[in-house]
C-alpha cells in the first residue's frame, strides 16, 4: 500500500472502501483536504517559498546572518540610552532597543517616559548609527513612534490587539510581532496575517517565551517552535532570550541555542547598570557580559548555517 493511500485513509477517517467508486470518492475528498492552504495564507511558505528579508533602517533581517538587537528594557534617561547605544555598538550590535512606552502588568510599575524617551532614542541612534526598535502600545501613537523608530515592536500583551495590528498594517515602517504569552503558533501567524493582509509585508516574528506550568523561569522559551515557524512561514524569526528566561545567567545559553535552531536574530536586554534598572534589571546583561556573548555567538551563528 502506498504511503499516499495510507494518508488518504487516515484523512478519510479510516472509512475508506477497499475498491470501486466509494474508494475513488473518498480519495478525492482526502486530496482536497490535503491541499487546503493553511489559514495563515500570506504568512505561509506555500504562498511564498523564498525567505522574506525585512529591511529596518539599513539592517537586513532574514538573510541568514544573525542580527543582534540590544539595549535596555526601558529608556530611563538621555545619558542612560546614549551610554547603552555606545556600549552595544562597540560590542558589535546591529540595532538598538529601548522602550519608551512600557506595557506593564501592574499599573503601579514604571510605565516609560513616552515622547521624551523617543527623542532620546532617536538621538542615540544618530550618534551610534544603530537603527532603533521600540514598542508601540496604542494605535494613536503609531505615527509618532514611526517617526522616531526603524522597527515597530508589538509587545506580547498586544499580539491580539487587532486595532493596533490594523493600524500598523498601513504604517510606513516594518513591524516586530512578539508572540503572546499564551498564543499558539497558529494564533501568532494569524496575528501576522492582519499585518500582511492589511498591506505591511515587512514583518519580523519574535519568540519571547510562553506561559507553561513551569514557574522556575519567567517564561518557557519555545525554541523548537522557532524551527517550526521557520518551516511554516517565510517571515524572519528573532528570539528574545531576556523575557524568554527572565534570568541573566540563562541569556547566553538560550541565545546560543536560538542561533543553533536557525533564529534570524536576537533581541537582548542590556543595561549600563542592571542593578539600577527601572525595569527588568534581573534579566539584563551589563555591557561586558553582552560583549562576551557577542564573541561566542557570531562563529556559532555562521556554523549553524553551514
Ligand atoms: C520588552 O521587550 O521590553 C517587553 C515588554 O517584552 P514583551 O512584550 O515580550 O513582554
Ligand atoms: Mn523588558
Amino acid at each position: 500500500m502506498s504511503s499516499r493511500l495510507t494518508r488518504t485513509q487516515l484523512l478519510a477517517g479510516g472509512r475508506l472502501a477497499e475498491r470501486g467508486p466509494a474508494r475513488r470518492a473518498a480519495s478525492a475528498r482526502a486530496v482536497v483536504l490535503l491541499k487546503q492552504p493553511p489559514p495563515f495564507r500570506l504568512a505561509s511558505r506555500e504562498s511564498h517559498p523564498d525567505a522574506t528579508v525585512v529591511r529596518a533602517g539599513g539592517v537586513s533581517i532574514g538573510t541568514g546572518r544573525l542580527v543582534m538587537m540590544a539595549g535596555p528594557c526601558s529608556v530611563e534617561s538621555r545619558q542612560q540610552i546614549r551610554e547603552a547605544a555606545r556600549r552595544v555598538k562597540a560590542a558589535g550590535a546591529d540595532m538598538l532597543r529601548g522602550g519608551a512606552y512600557k506595557p506593564r502588568t501592574s499599573p503601579y510599575d514604571f510605565q516609560g517616559l513616552g515622547r521624551k524617551a523617543l527623542a532620546w532614542l532617536a538621538e542615540a541612534s544618530q550618534e551610534s548609527g544603530l537603527p532603533v526598535v521600540t514598542e508601540v502600545v496604542s494605535p494613536e501613537d503609531v505615527d509618532l513612534v514611526a517617526e522616531h523608530a526603524d522597527l515597530l515592536q508589538v509587545g506580547a500583551r498586544n499580539m491580539q490587539n487587532y486595532a493596533l495590528l490594523r493600524r500598523l498594517a498601513t504604517a510606513p515602517k516594518p513591524v516586530l510581532l512578539k508572540r503572546g504569552p499564551s498564543a499558539t503558533i497558529q494564533e501568532w501567524l494569524l496575528a501576522a496575517e492582519y499585518l500582511l493582509s492589511g498591506g505591511n509585508l515587512q514583518v519580523v516574528l519574535c519568540e519571547r517565551g510562553i506561559r507553561t506550568f513551569e514557574t522556575a523561569m519567567r517564561n518557557t522559551l519555545d525554541l523548537a517552535g522557532v524551527a517550526l515557524v521557520k518551516s511554516l512561514s517565510h517571515l524572519p524569526v528573532v528570539v528574545d532570550p531576556s523575557h524568554g528566561t527572565g534570568k541573566r545567567a540563562l541569556v547566553a545559553p538560550a541565545s546560543r541555542a536560538a542561533a543553533a535552531v536557525g533564529a534570524d536574530g536576537l533581541l537582548i536586554e542590556v543595561h549600563p547598570c542592571p542593578e539600577c534598572a527601572l525595569s527588568d534589571g534581573e534579566q539584563s546583561l551589563d555591557p561586558a557580559e553582552f560583549a562576551a556573548l557577542m564573541r561566542t555567538l557570531r562563529p556559532q551563528a555562521l556554523a549553524a548555517r553551514a
